[in-house]
């Protein structure tokens, strides 16, 4: 009974594959075409390696014939919408030189053999079907069908070309690596001497820091198959499936040692037992007692290694974590600023950069980037580029892409009231002149009060060093600097808005944690009552409070204490500098965006800088501007410890 849906479900599903498999080849052979990213296709248009584009839904080719630059705009925009035919037509200028055919006609000879070869391939496709199904009832656990129901992924040796030179900085997670990439390469060596290699490793760190890379790095390194699964892949809706998963995955891995199996995400199945909310997490339970019988199923030396990835270690169920199953941690950390180059060197090597892009700068400007988000950053880069017909990559393009990465894209299109304009202006006006007036924080880099992401406006700041712990005082300025924008709101409208929901929730959750888990307040003192975050999941669900009523009373009478303060402070500020505030609200109502010099000058001359600088002059004036806050932010520094005599 337990096997029964499963095995209809991988029938099912290799049946559908098939099935796609036919219909991807029917609609890939006319014409042979193929499908490529919108940034290789843009850059293709201007250099005239694409003549011939596909444009859905009618399914229409559109050829190219000498186009020029505004033509190739208006193409461009056409392709986007898919409703060219339509535009062309209207177009006389335009419909000279862009040719429209209906794709069956375009295939030329492979059209005609087109219902030969479909047919071919459908009764070999049978054949081979039968087969399969026939193996794979009589030949048992090793055969393919079996494997299939694993839902692993496996990325045979001869298939992964990723090594440790693709994974920049974590140099010393890969030095602890090499050991594990030396067993797997000589396990002989290893059984010989009876040394034992870990058979769990666990790689912790945030989303996109590398663990996946790393992993198949390993693998790659060590020249041995990778078996990848999810740890979602294993909870399905029948009970019963993700065990016999688990069963069969390393019933496969030990037919192949030696290798490595992956766990993704394994925080999907190893989270704490008992603790599941609603009973329904049955299924997760007996999967992972079957990943705990397999870790101890195989010896030390057997030649496999099950690798794990997760970003929270602390909500695993603690026998995981035991000697013989994942008894080796590995944490990867967000990269340094020098970590940040190497990685940005790796994205970048394939794209032609301008001459005034210096990767070491964008690594400063990028703290608390993880490596996905800066290939994502190049990526953007690269993209923006494009659409700007360039022909190499510059560091606007840069400085462009960073924010769209960190804040989502612009959504000029938004329809904002006047009303709310005006709001916004001086909301993002109240946060940046706080943090002007406050020498911890980092300086502001950008103001703007077009709609990115969830957010009507947004003041960018630029760290500009990567610390790895922050001050009170520094948590308290933040503090203040969130409670700017609604502060501002209150004095100049007299009135609140729910655009500051999220500065309060941060606000809240900061002010809570140097209460509970920093010990930051005086009154409570150097005490930990750390909670989880995740309240309705694993383990913090049925989890006592640690603390009496009566301090948890204090505990919230501190937090509004400090908020309090908080709050007068950016309100202190923001009354001693009323004319600035107007004066950038004002700014911004007229230019939508200010960029680090231009704000500057507001907040210390009064006035917008005279005559539009070009590119290079204002990158010039927007660096000044930073250096200018490290001699600031370095002189408080020493001021609050007495170290400078005062002038
Ligand atoms: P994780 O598994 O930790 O969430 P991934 O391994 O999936 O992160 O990383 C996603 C992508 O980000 C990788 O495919 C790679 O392109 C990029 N990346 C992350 N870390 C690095 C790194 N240290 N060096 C180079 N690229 C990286
Ligand atoms: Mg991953
Ligand atoms: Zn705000």
């Amino acid at each position: 009974m337990e096997n029964k849906p499963q095995f209809q479900l991988s029938r099912l599903a290799i049946m559908s594959l098939l099935l796609l498999g036919i219909i991807a080849l029917a609609t890939l052979l006319p014409g042979s075409s193929r499908s490529i990213g919108y940034d290789h296709f843009l850059l293709g248009v201007s250099d005239g390696s694409i003549t011939q584009a596909k444009a859905f839904p009618t399914n229409q080719f559109v050829t190219l014939t000498g186009v020029t630059a505004a033509d190739k705009k208006e193409v461009r925009s056409i392709m986007l919408e898919g409703t060219y035919q339509e535009k062309v037509e209207k177009t006389p200028a335009l419909a000279a030189k862009v040719t429209l055919t209906e794709p069956q006609q375009s295939g030329g000879i492979l059209s005609n053999l087109f219902p030969i070869l479909s047919l071919l391939l459908t009764l070999g496709m049978v054949v081979f079907f039968v087969t399969f199904i026939l193996r794979s009832n009589n030949q048992g656990p090793k055969s393919a069908m079996n494997f299939g129901k694993s839902k692993a992924r496996l990325v045979s040796p001869e298939k992964n070309d990723v090594t440790f030179r693709d994974v920049a900085g974590a140099e010393e997670e890969k030095f602890e690596l090499m050991e594990v990439v030396d067993f797997l390469k000589n396990p002989e060596k290893y059984q010989k001497l009876g040394a034992k290699i870990p058979k769990g490793l666990l790689m912790v760190g945030y989303p996109g820091t590398g663990k996946t890379l790393l992993a198949r790095a390993v693998a790659g390194e060590a020249g041995v198959p990778f078996y990848i699964i999810s740890g979602s892949d294993f909870v399905e809706m029948f009970v019963g499936v993700g065990a016999s998963r688990v069963r069969n995955l390393f019933e496969e891995a030990k037919a192949h040692a030696p290798c490595i199996v992956f766990l993704d995400e394994i925080d999907a199945v190893g989270r704490q037992r008992g603790t599941g909310f609603g009973g329904g997490h049955d299924e997760r339970e007996q999967t992972l007692n079957q990943l705990l019988v397999e870790m101890d199923g195989f010896e030390e030396n057997q030649g496999i290694v099950v690798m794990a990835a997760t970003n929270r270690a602390d909500v695993l169920d603690p026998a995981l974590l035991r000697p013989g199953r994942f008894d080796r941690q590995i944490h990867i950390d967000l990269p340094d600023s020098k970590g940040r180059e190497e990685i940005l060197k790796i994205h970048t090597q394939s794209k032609p950069l301008g001459d005034d892009v210096n990767l070491s700068v964008i690594a400063k400007t990028t703290t608390g980037f993880s490596g996905a988000e800066l290939q994502n950053l190049a990526n953007e880069a690269a993209l923006l580029a494009a659409r700007e017909d360039k022909r190499y990559i510059t560091m606007r393009d840069f400085e462009e892409a960073r924010t769209k990465v960190q804040l989502g894209p612009e959504k000029k299109s938004r329809v904002q009231t006047e009303e709310s304009k005006y709001l916004t202006a001086y909301h993002e006006a109240g946060h940046a002149i706080v943090a002007r007036s406050l020498p911890t924080i980092d300086p502001v880099t950008e103001i703007s009060i077009i709609p990115r992401g969830g957010a009507g406006g947004y003041t960018m700041h630029i760290p500009l060093e990567d610390t790895s712990y922050t001050s009170k005082t520094s948590l308290l300025d933040d503090l203040s600097v969130l409670f700017g924008g609604r502060c501002a709101e209150k004095l100049i409208l007299n009135d609140i808005s729910t655009g500051a929901k999220s500065d309060i929730d941060r606000a809240s959750k900061i002010a809570r944690a140097m209460v509970k888990e920093y010990g930051m307040s005086d009154i409570i003192g150097n005490l930990s009552f750390a909670e989880g975050e995740e309240v309705f999941l694993g383990r913090d669900m049925g989890r006592q409070m640690a603390y009496s009523q009566a301090m948890g009373d204090m505990i919230d009478a501190e937090v509004k204490n400090i908020v309090d303060a908080a709050y007068q402070k950016a309100e202190a500020i923001l009354k001693t500098h009323l004319p600035i505030l107007h004066r950038v609200a004002q700014a911004l109502l007229e230019k939508e965006t200010l960029q680090a010099y231009e704000f500057e000058a507001l907040f210390s001359v009064g006035t917008l800088p005279e005559g539009p600088l070009n590119e290079v002059e204002a990158r010039r004036a927007n660096q000044k501007v930073l250096d200018d806050h490290s001699q600031r932010k370095r002189e408080a520094l020493l001021n609050a410890r007495g170290l400078l005599a005062p002038s």
